[in-house]
């Protein structure tokens, strides 16, 4: 569903992505680990066209896309994102939040788009809050309902960049599972960057370990938690005990 050739990233001078290729097939869950800095939140906003990059191709479905060539519109729609600050519209209720993108950008029926969201509200837990405000909302459903927007618009894939990152360790759970029941469930394909360790062997099919920009290795999730194949990946769990 995914493949990524030869892709470069520079911010301005400083090269932080060095020739990744990876694939990902369609189900299939990745998990993208590595040391802070590595590059993983740059990679995740290159494969959705929120960072430019300087050589490459993305090729999502049936879409390339080169640093010439930016056809992004038809991959977007179909790539849903959620990140560690959930960053709804503080005047917008939930319900209208989950609402814009399906209506305003996909020209949804308004009525259909609702019955969607309410459907998707109350899989996560949260039919009570459609018309709360974002701020009277805990850390733990904000990222909820995120994930409910993201959903919304019927993404063949979902990316999720520490989306737990900055919540209370008991908000923690309640959205991993719910990322977990879409992998297993929905049958979603994902990349998930996170550095909950426990989660990741639970969810991962594959791990891609990334350090100093470069891919170090691209690992069966199973045999890289026992035993990846680089030393630096095995002090990299190491200290993540
Ligand atoms: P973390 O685990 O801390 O989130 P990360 O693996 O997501 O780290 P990135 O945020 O992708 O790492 O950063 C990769 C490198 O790019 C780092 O050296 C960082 O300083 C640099 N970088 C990130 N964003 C920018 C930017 N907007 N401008 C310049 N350099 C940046
Ligand atoms: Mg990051």
């Amino acid at each position: 569903i995914l493949q990524v050739a030869h892709l470069e990233k520079y911010y301005q001078k400083r090269h932080v992505l060095y020739d990744i290729n990876f694939s990902v097939d369609k189900g299939e869950v990745v998990t993208l680990l590595g040391p802070s800095g590595s590059g993983k939140s740059t990679l995740i906003r290159c494969l959705n066209g929120l960072e430019p990059y300087q050589n490459g191709t993305i090729t999502f479905e049936e879409e390339t896309v080169t640093p010439t060539e930016k056809n992004w519109q038809q991959i977007r729609q179909k790539i849903g994102m959620v990140f560690q600050s959930y960053d709804l519209f503080p005047n917008l209720t939930v319900i209208d939040n989950i609402l814009l993108g399906p209506t305003k950008v996909q020209k949804q029926s308004k009525d259909a788009a609702r019955a969607e969201a309410v459907k998707l509200l109350k899989r996560v837990g949260l039919e009570d809050y459609a018309d709360s405000y974002p701020r009277m909302l805990s850390g733990g459903q904000k990222q909820r309902i995120a994930i409910v927007r993201a959903l919304a618009l019927h993404p063949d894939f979902m990316l999720f960049d520490e989306v737990t990152a900055s919540l209370d360790p008991e908000m923690v759970r309640g959205v991993l599972n719910i990322i977990k029941d879409l992998a297993n469930t929905d049958n979603m394909t994902m990349i998930v960057v996170t550095h909950e360790m426990n989660f990741a062997q639970e969810i991962a099919d594959r791990v891609l370990f990334l350090e100093n920009g470069k891919i170090l290795e691209q690992t069966p999730s199973k045999q890289f938690f026992e035993k990846p194949q680089t030393d630096r990946a095995q002090e990299f769990l190491d200290s993540m005990d």
